[in-house]
């Protein structure tokens, strides 16, 4: 029978998360290694029968991991840091390199592209010596699955990602490259005795491939295409500058995503006078809605118009990691909203009815159903937008001075980002009142008890501007949702982040709007408690839209626009009630830039507009600050510039002065405040370190336009660290302000 559906991985986490629960009592020394695996044998036969039982000939093989696949090839490819050599056991070097202990300090982690799923980063350098090649993971679960009756495709990230992803430099790039090479090559040597298909993963190569990439390309896959039959996978965009290489080298199939890159049609005509394989990417890897099978099958019949359907097999965008396990389990879901859905089981349905309609011309099981998702007042809103909503009626400096006045504060103002440490106190509070367990008045008074200690400590050690502490926020995105318009939450929705670490984000299906105030009255009360400033805190739409599943019927800029006007609401709200000072967090701004360059301007501009709709409401005296942590500013930084926030606060506590000399390089006129201390660590920075530290960045802006902070929430820390470390934060500003 023939290959039609292929899977480019499935959610290994579990139905019920069981990998998470079971890799974290491994780590609590509760069960040992061979329960742990014991249990993840399970998943992956649970896994793959699925994938069986909806007609999917040839399973996904290793696309499970313990932690990470970006972790596993390093280890496939004996591509270890040195620095983790002296740990013998390799279960404990493999989870010490993810997680770090006493004395080792854990891989840098970081976004796998344009999604909020982390990879570890593998380090190379020129002198770099790989190790034996190790396939035993490979060849276990591929073993696994045959024992079951079932045939696997081996998933594989490629050479050209697994490049493009270390952190190495060109001249490193170029001195390792046959050598990584080579090291692929013995790989799919030994795989050979498997007799597999093997799908390679290479996303990077939709990110802008320049003609030195592309001539890599070729010789990486001229000789690898020669190995095992080969087919090279791309996602989240079109790869058609290195589907022009790729159909030239010995490969048997290119995957190509024909959701998010609908530009690969360009490629049709190419692909079709080759001898190549395609699978189709047609089912939204990304995202929870249901498809729209019969405009997927109009697709599928325009490519079959230049491939003939023998050499067609149909997938999902890229791998189902990316989407929730199933909606067997929501049981509590408006049912009108859930009627709107797909996760990852379901998209497993979807792609076996699309295959039996587009393969056998059987009848397609259904139509998707859209109830009406418009809220007419929203709409009367928004077509009365104009100009002048989106700009500040008065420009900085004017504003600047207002501010001076208002607020009174010394140079180098001191402040924080916003959240305080969340106790498990303080979380088993929230939760015992989300499932009814207590009255949301002693609620309210257990949150009131943690904002006043909150402000009697910040007073306690003189910050000068005040926050409530965000005891009441499980989450800086879920807190707004749950309060909006527009939005649902599923009760078991859960997406892998890094590790065992999951996220379940919200899922923006209608109009939104804000029925009521969704902060004032924390920050009124806060502000009751002290003579201080206390600053409003907010969640911006550019990071609403970003961390949620956001409707598929109209343009995200439009869903954009809608949040912008419900955040606007609240700073009016806010400022009309006294609190003047308000941050609105963009913390996931530079995260939804598109992975084509073309494509970027667009998304500036709307990003823009949505972040300016939602602050431009402020009065001149209302000082509006945002937060990006940790964000490269360099191609980015006249959009900062842009949004007119009057201040802005980054993280300079790694990056040392280099971030804010961009700052610097553009004129930037607003605020800038100084994340001095790296909240990621548990570590106390000294006052003489922090010091040090202020003067360095003195050297790169006047003292007169910078702010002293932390350079994120506090949230995952302690008190006890937090107090001292926010202590040295303030007395290292005074010893700066005596020396100025
Ligand atoms: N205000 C938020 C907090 O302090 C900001 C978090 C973030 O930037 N990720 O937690
Ligand atoms: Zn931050």
């Amino acid at each position: 029978m023939k290959n039609t559906i292929t899977l480019l991985g499935f959610p290994r986490i579990g139905e019920k998360r069981e990998l998470k629960f079971a890799l974290e009592s491994f780590w609590k020394g509760t069960i040992g290694f061979d329960e742990l695996e014991t249990i993840a044998s399970d998943l992956r036969k649970r896994h793959w029968n699925l994938q069986r039982d909806s007609g999917i000939q040839k399973v996904a093989i290793n696309d499970f991991s313990f932690y990470d696949t970006m972790l596993d090839i390093m280890v496939t490819l004996g591509a270890t840091p040195e620095r983790f050599s002296d740990i013998s056991d390799p279960i404990r070097r493999y989870f010490t390199m993810a997680r770090g202990d006493e004395s080792h300090v854990a891989m840098e982690m970081t976004k796998w592209f344009n999604t909020n799923y982390h990879y570890l980063v593998p380090e190379l350098h020129d002198q770099f010596v790989f190790g034996a090649v190790n396939a035993e993971k490979i060849i276990h679960e591929f073993n696994e699955a045959k024992a079951l009756g079932l045939e696997g495709c081996i998933q594989l990230i490629g050479p050209m990602t697994f490049f493009a992803l270390s952190k190495c430099s060109e001249s490193v790039r170029q001195a390792l490259f046959d050598k990584v090479i080579a090291q692929y090559v013995a790989l799919l040597e030994t795989l050979q005795a498997l007799d597999a298909e093997i799908i390679i993963h290479e996303p990077s190569l939709v990110c802008d491939p320049t003609p030195h990439d592309l001539s890599l390309l070729k010789i990486a896959y001229d000789r690898l295409g020669t190995l095992a039959p080969l087919w090279v996978a791309t996602y989240f965009e079109h790869s058609n500058e290195a589907t022009a290489v790729l159909v030239h080298t010995p490969i048997k199939g290119l995957y190509l995503d024909f959701v998010h890159g609908e530009k690969n049609i360009e490629s049709l005509e190419v692909l079709g006078k080759s001898d190549k394989h395609v699978s189709v990417g047609i089912i939204n890897g990304r995202n929870v809605w249901k498809n729209d099978l019969s405009a997927s099958l109009k697709t599928l019949n325009t490519i079959a118009d230049y491939i003939p359907k023998e050499r067609l097999s149909l997938s999902s965008s890229c791998s189902l990691l990316h989407v929730p396990y199933t909606l067997r389990h929501e049981t509590t879901l408006d049912a009108n909203v859930k009627t709107l859905l797909a996760f990852a089981e379901e998209k497993l349905t979807e792609l076996s009815a699309l295959s039996k309609a587009f393969f056998d011309n059987e009848e397609i099981v259904y139509q998707r159903y859209d109830p009406s998702r418009t809220d007419p007042a929203v709409q009367i809103r928004l077509s009365a937008l104009q100009s002048g909503d989106y700009k500040r009626t008065y420009p900085f400096p004017l504003r600047q001075e207002a501010a001076h006045d208002l607020f009174d504060l010394p140079i180098l103002p001191t402040t924080t980002i916003g959240s305080f440490p969340q106790t498990a106190d303080i979380r088993k509070i929230r939760q015992e009142f989300k499932k009814g367990l207590i009255s949301r008045e002693i609620y309210e008074i257990e949150m009131k008890n943690g904002i006043r200690d909150c402000v009697e400590f910040q007073e306690s050690i003189d910050l000068d501007v005040l926050v409530h502490g965000e005891f009441e926020r499980n989450d800086m995105v879920e807190y707004f949702g749950e309060q909006l318009s527009g939005f649902a939450f599923s009760s078991n929705g859960w997406v892998q982040s890094y590790g065992s670490r999951c996220v379940k984000p919200p899922l923006l299906y209608g109009d939104v709007s804000r029925p009521y105030p969704m902060t004032l009255e924390w920050s009124l009360f806060a502000q009751s408690l002290t003579a201080r400033s206390m600053k409003g805190m907010l969640t911006g739409p550019v990071t609403i839209l970003n961390w949620s599943f956001v409707r598929d019927d109209q343009p995200r800029s439009l869903t954009s626009t809608q949040i912008a006007l419900a955040i606007r609401d609240e700073v009016d709200d806010l400022q009309r009630s006294g609190i003047k000072m308000i941050q609105v967090d963009e913390a996931a701004f530079k995260e939804g830039y598109p992975l084509r360059r073309e494509k970027r301007a667009e998304y500036e501009k709307w990003a823009l507009e949505s972040f300016l709709l939602s602050t431009a409401v402020a009065e001149r005296d209302t000082q509006i600050h945002t937060h990006m942590c940790y964000s490269e500013f360099t191609d980015i930084i006249k959009t900062i510039e842009a949004m007119d926030a009057d201040v802005i606060s980054i993280e300079t506590s790694r990056s040392g002065n280099r971030l804010l000399k961009i700052f610097a390089e553009v004129g930037y006129a607003q605020e800038v405040g100084l994340g001095v201390y790296d909240i990621h660590s548990p570590r106390i920075p000294s006052i003489e370190e922090m010091e040090k530290q202020i003067h360095a960045l003195l050297e790169v802006l006047p003292a007169a336009q910078l702010w002293i902070n932390p350079d994120c929430g506090l949230k995952t820390r302690g008190w006890a660290e937090t107090k001292a470390a926010l202590e040295n934060m303030v007395e290292a500003t005074k010893r700066v302000r005596q020396s100025l």
